[in-house]
């Protein structure tokens, strides 16, 4: 039996919980034969850590907050619009 990517990504990368043991060999072997997910493993606890650090370094949402990025937004859309056709 051999596991596809998302299933070793489910399995060993980003569990829910401890994977079946029975799985464990299915896992060990997609480690072994797969560059790609080795790679993904081994990078995924440090963009989780980044992203962790991003969401803690934002500040708490604030009344308005919302209003404000709708109108940044719309100004960015606006501007997006507008320079769409004269940049390249
Ligand atoms: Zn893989």
């Amino acid at each position: 039996m051999s596991l596809r990517h998302e299933e070793f990504f489910a399995l060993a990368i980003d569990p829910d919980e401890a994977p079946d043991p029975g799985l464990v060999p299915a896992i060990e072997e997609h480690r072994a034969s797969c560059a790609e997910c080795r790679e993904l493993e081994r990078d995924y606890a440090s963009l989780v850590k980044l992203a962790k650090s991003m969401w803690f370094r934002l500040p708490p949402v604030s009344p308005g907050h919302k209003e404000r990025v709708m109108a940044a937004a719309r100004e960015v859309f606006a501007q997006g619009s507008r320079g769409s056709s004269a940049t390249t």
